[in-house]
């Protein structure tokens, strides 16, 4: 009765891999944190209802806050599901406060539930609904399809070493996106820093000793399926990879380097410097691309960028190139210049 007393629209997206709702369901709701209280919940309170999650993400330089509520995003579907709920709604994994709700993908499963994610002012004015104790009755209608055989294709150019051109320093960006912006951060920006890095070594009056590969990844938003498709093509080649990076986090400034590798660390800082960029430590991580090759035991390297409004537009209507600022694009290219010179030339032997 008194969801008669709020009749709003919702700003919502179906999440990857979500299923259809075959027409208009309508359900009361019910609401948890985090993931962990819906997985601990009792079976009988979910049945029947569309099973929520409100659990803001935190604003962070290095983007941290993503590892906390992604996991809302991949699983609330299936719990919900295993539990006899309707549907899920999560709170969009995003920092910003705008009516743009962001996509992303949900774990992949046979019969999947309708599960979409809530733009963060409509998560919020749900909530202080329900915060009043109020029952809360929510309407979905949500249509999927996923087209059958699709295929695309990773997109891969090298530059020979002059020296060995077995040896290949690989650099990556991804090639696709999420349908309801552009692209521009995610991934275009990782493609133009990368292939604008390679064609400034490309014009230098020598070739480095040792190979530069660029990798545009083909599908690594639903799962980094071109990723995974390289590495097992390429897995021969793998003990010849000298170093990885992606460039997958927006054209924001790189402000430190990372890698374990001490002579490229102490080669490359006096240029970084330059840039404004700090000397880090070992790289946690060098992108979702490489995490394969990571696994193949490719060392990797990492130009950490300041990404700190990265999640305001990550996977929403508002990733277009306005986002982006020239001369912090040129400062990536320039940074990824040096790093990938350095590795491709001289250290590649050691
Ligand atoms: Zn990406």
């Amino acid at each position: 009765m008194s969801c008669l007393l709020y009749p709003q629209p919702l700003a919502i997206t179906a999440l990857g891999h979500s299923g259809s709702t075959d027409g208009e369901i309508s359900a009361e709701v019910i609401a948890f944190p985090n993931l962990a209280s819906l997985q601990a919940a009792d079976e009988k309170l979910v049945a029947g209802k569309i099973v929520r999650i409100n659990q803001p993400m935190f604003r962070d330089r290095e983007g941290a806050g993503y590892a906390d509520v992604v996991p809302n995003r991949y699983a609330a579907g299936s719990v919900a599901k295993e539990k006899g709920a309707v549907a899920a709604l999560i709170r969009s994994a995003g920092t910003d406060s705008h009516r743009f709700p962001h996509a992303g993908a949900s774990t992949r499963e046979d019969n999947p539930l309708p599960a979409a994610a809530l733009s963060a002012p409509d998560a919020e004015q749900l909530q202080r609904i329900l915060d009043r104790g109020e029952t809360l009755t929510v309407a979905l209608d949500i249509k999927v399809s996923e087209q059958p055989g699709g295929e695309s294709y990773n997109v891969i150019a090298q530059m020979d070493g002059r020296v060995d051109a077995k040896k290949v320093v690989l650099i990556a960006a991804h090639l696709d996106s999420w349908d309801l912006g552009t692209g521009a951060i995610d991934d275009g920006a990782g493609v133009a820093i990368t292939v604008a890095a390679a064609q400034l070594i490309g014009e230098l009056s020598q070739r480095p000793k040792h190979s530069v590969r660029v990798v545009l990844f083909a599908n690594e938003e639903q799962g980094i399926w071109g990723a995974k498709a390289y590495a097992e093509q390429h897995k021969d080649e793998l003990k010849n990879h000298l170093f990885a990076s992606e460039s997958d986090f927006g054209a924001g400034p790189v402000w430190r380097f990372d890698t374990a590798n001490e002579a490229l660390m102490n080669k490359a800082m006096p240029h970084l410097a330059a840039l404004n960029i700090e000397k880090g430590g070992e790289a946690s991580s060098a992108g979702p691309d490489i995490t394969p090759l990571v696994e193949a035991g490719v060392p990797i390297f990492q130009l950490q960028q300041d990404g700190t409004d990265y999640f305001d537009y990550h996977h929403t209507a508002d990733d277009t190139l306005d986002k982006i600022d020239a001369e912090e694009l040129k400062q990536n290219i320039a940074a990824w210049a040096v790093v990938v010179f350095l590795a491709a030339e001289d250290l590649g032997s050691e």
